[in-house]
């Protein structure tokens, strides 16, 4: 999963690149390297809702999945701080009441 992230990364930062300088972009080797790219997030662990109603965390940085009422402070894998929901299917917590 990280490495899938960090060749998205470099891939859309060579795109940039290439945009900005007036580069030529390789189509093939863009679609390459997509290709390895879709390789590595299919073989990359699905997220499996928990019992107990608890919620999934995906560390932006590195992939890690965190499960919680609520995201935590710190990744234990690489200490990054910013997290997004993984739960495939989202509570409907909208609600009238209030
Ligand atoms: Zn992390």
């Amino acid at each position: 999963m990280k490495e899938a992230l960090e060749r998205l990364d470099a891939l859309m930062n060579s795109l940039v690149e290439a945009d900005q300088t007036g580069a030529g972009i390789e189509p093939l080797r863009v679609a390459s390297e997509l290709g390895h790219i879709r390789q590595l997030l299919a073989e990359a662990p699905a997220v499996i809702p928990a019992k107990g109603g608890q919620k999934h965390f995906r560390c932006e940085a590195c992939g890690t999945v965190v499960h919680g009422n609520a995201a935590p402070a710190r990744c234990p894998t690489c200490g990054g701080t910013k997290f997004f929901a993984a739960d495939i299917e989202q509570p409907f917590v909208e609600s009238g009441a209030g």
